[in-house]
């Protein structure tokens, strides 16, 4: 099966930097986890480096927001609809680099902040308040600091991803995490993304605090 088997979910604009980017097929997490994603339910993959875990994430979260941009679609405002998690400044360049890639044809819709490295804390909470960027990207230090100087809104938060969550926990960030699911900052109904190499207790933890009836992909 190749992506085209995806075109009656997938936007063609998503379709067309698939192929650019040389995505001739899904990969099985991606074929698994796209269709469920896009029917709203939370998933949990077991998902490793090189299995293409970051767009199995990165495409639905996107076709998402272009369904809520859609022209058929009113009432929209510009918020903040997705938040991706990761342990480190590297990752989240390197997810920001792909979903860049990823929009290449509808950049004008979907816009997305590296939140983690680069300029100081006022910078970005004014860059955050002034363009409410579609997709956040952050460690979960960033993110939380953000969310409690309000700069960091999440009221219109559509999807949340916590990606390497074993390496997120192995980095200590487990209180941060713990402090941006029970400190208020999200709206009652989101779907959650829990990406993990390997299943240890404190993922399985986690689990519990971030995802309702999840689909569990074990690849
Ligand atoms: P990841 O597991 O997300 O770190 O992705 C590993 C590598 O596979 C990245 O370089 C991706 O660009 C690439 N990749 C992801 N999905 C596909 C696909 N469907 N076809 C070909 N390459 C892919």
């Amino acid at each position: 099966t190749s992506f085209a088997s995806f075109s009656h979910i997938l936007d063609a604009r998503l379709l067309r930097s698939l192929a650019d980017l040389g995505f001739a097929k899904p990969t099985l997490v991606q074929s698994k986890a796209i269709p469920l994603a896009l029917e709203n339910k939370d998933v949990l993959a077991r998902a490793r480096t090189g299995s293409g875990k970051t767009a199995a994430y990165c495409i639905p979260l996107v076709q998402k927001i272009l369904n809520i941009k859609s022209p058929s679609s009113s009432n929209f405002a510009q918020a903040t609809r997705a938040l991706i998690l990761v342990p480190t400044r590297e990752l989240s360049e390197q997810v920001s680099a792909h979903l860049r890639g990823l929009i290449g044809y509808c950049d004008k819709d979907v816009s997305i902040a590296n939140i983690s490295s680069g300029t100081t804390h006022h910078l970005q909470s004014r860059t955050l308040l002034s363009d409410k960027p579609d997709i956040v990207v952050a460690t979960p230090s960033k993110a939380l600091a953000l969310l409690q100087s309000k700069a960091l809104l999440l009221d219109s938060l559509e999807t949340l991803v916590i990606d390497e969550a074993d390496l997120i926990l192995s980095y200590g960030h487990d209180d941060d995490v713990r402090q941006i699911f029970n400190g208020g900052y999200l709206p009652k109904v989101y779907q959650s993304f829990l990406m993990s190499a390997t299943m240890t207790d404190d993922v399985e933890a986690l689990k519990g605090l971030t995802l309702r009836n999840p689909v569990i992909l074990k690849l």
